[in-house]
Parts: structure tokens; sequence; C-alpha cells
């Protein structure tokens, strides 16, 4: 096999492909590595979670037990709040 795919996220086991070419990181671990410095931190991701902690969302898990929709919620709140504390 050649080369020459589209490259995956260095992260170990995870085969989401690269978003930010300069860390060679999927979009999620980026995310990661900004807040916490380090795209492993935080916990790794159990895609075997079964749904969406928020309790009563069937929404499937995307990061943090979240599913998407609640995730972007939390992820928006995070960064007001860290906003609020400059
Ligand atoms: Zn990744
Ligand atoms: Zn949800």
């Amino acid at each position: 096999m050649a080369h020459n795919g589209i490259p995956h996220c260095v992260v170990k086991g995870c085969d989401l492909r690269v978003k930010v070419k300069m860390r060679g990181l999927c979009l999620r671990h980026y995310k990661k590595w900004l807040k916490y410095g380090d795209p492993t931190k935080g916990g790794t991701y159990r895609h075997n979670a079964p749904k969406c902690e928020i309790h009563g969302c069937q929404g499937k898990p995307y990061a943090r037990d979240m599913c998407h929709r609640h995730y972007k919620a939390w992820w928006k709140r995070q960064k007001r709040l860290s906003q609020m504390t400059q």
C-alpha cells in the first residue's frame, strides 16, 4: 500500500482523520490539546459508551460521554466560563 492516504490522528487508538495538520490531530483531540495542553488528557473516549450521559437523551456519545448536541452546548459553556474568568 502506498503511503498517500489521508493521515490519521496521531493519538493512539484514534482513527479519525487529521483536521489540524500542524499537530497531526483530529478535531476532537485538537480541542483536548487546546484545553489541557495534551490531547490524551481529560479521559479517553469511550466509543462503547451506550448513550449520551445527559439524562433522558438517547443520542450517540460523541465526546465526554455526551452526544454531539450536548457536547457542543457543554463546549460553549466552557468557553463562556473561561472568557468570564479572564
Ligand atoms: Zn484523534
Ligand atoms: Zn445528548
